[in-house]
């Protein structure tokens, strides 16, 4: 039978993704998640990719980059790491380019020298300018691309409207360019895999209010966490994508709320889904 296009996240397949800490567990057995964002610029950025972070499902969350004080001061159970993310010890997965800006000596080295790791990297917002699709496909490990339309319109080359217009194609077709898993974020978030075979997911949970400034790094720290977990790259944005919609849901109920907010609905989300 023809494989359909889409196929919308049901509750019940999002609850089977979500991991369980084993009894025996310890916080590196759980994930160590390193996280680079952030700069002189945008130093909240960094903060609110480690709050999504920390409610991702891994044991310890590292922080990279130029923020470190401010993420220490809001949170100080961050591991800040000074110097490159190849040095910074052991990393399950990395989440790089929230609030990274586009300083030449600072932002570049760092996205690099992720990319150049052999574990899942998830590249998002500032983080994305810095790509190209040969680094990208050679690399040994997944990588998770989480753009918004101006974001993918700016990779594909192409104007932000031919994207709202064409979702789905956009989506097929970056995933396809980039070897990648990709998660169009919108009003309907759309995540595909290189597999043109496969049908792209589709995720029900989102509501306007998360239209609101820093819930995408609310939910770079979110997939960037669950990737260390072990989750495999398509899991993990789906159940990110899930989870993040129900939190800021939960949170809501009807009134504005803030990213931080969001970061706060998520252990609430889980016991939903669960
Ligand atoms: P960003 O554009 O990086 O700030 O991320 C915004 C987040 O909010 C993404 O997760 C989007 O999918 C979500 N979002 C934005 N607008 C809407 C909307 N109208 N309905 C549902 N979710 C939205
Ligand atoms: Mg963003």
């Amino acid at each position: 039978p023809p494989v359909p296009d889409l196929e919308v996240l049901q509750h019940a397949d999002v609850a089977r993704l979500l991991p369980e800490p084993a009894g025996e567990s310890d916080k590196y057995r759980r994930g160590v998640i390193g996280i680079v964002a952030g700069s002189a610029r945008y130093p909240g950025a960094a903060v609110l990719a480690v709050a999504g972070a920390l409610r991702g499902g891994a044991g310890a969350v590292r922080y990279v980059g130029p923020g470190g004080d401010a993420v220490i001061a809001r949170f100080p159970e961050t591991l800040v790491h000074e110097g490159p993310p190849s040095k910074a010890g052991r990393v399950q997965a990395w989440a790089v380019g929230p609030g990274l800006g586009d300083e030449p000596g600072t932002a570049e080295p760092l996205a690099s020298d992720v990319l150049a790791s052999d574990v899942p990297v998830l590249v998002d917002a500032d983080g994305l300018r810095l790509l190209d699709a040969a680094t990208v496909r050679a690399r040994s490990a997944p990588t998770l691309l989480t753009p918004h339309a101006g974001e993918a319109a700016a990779l594909l080359g192409v104007p932000r409207e031919e994207v709202e217009a064409g979702r789905l194609a956009a989506v097929r077709e970056l995933a396809s360019r980039y070897g990648a898993t990709v998660l169009l974020k919108g009003s309907t978030t759309l995540i595909a895999t290189p597999d043109p075979t496969a049908p792209v997911r589709v995720n029900p949970t989102g509501t306007p209010w998360l239209a609101t400034a820093g819930s995408g790094d609310i939910l770079s720290g979110l997939a960037g966490s669950l990737l260390a977990t072990g989750l495999p790259t398509h899991d993990a944005a789906a159940a990110a994508a899930y989870l993040h919609g129900l939190a800021a849901r939960l949170k809501s109920r009807g009134a504005p709320v803030s990213a931080l907010d969001v970061a706060d609905g998520l252990p609430a989300a889980w016991r939903n889904v669960r």
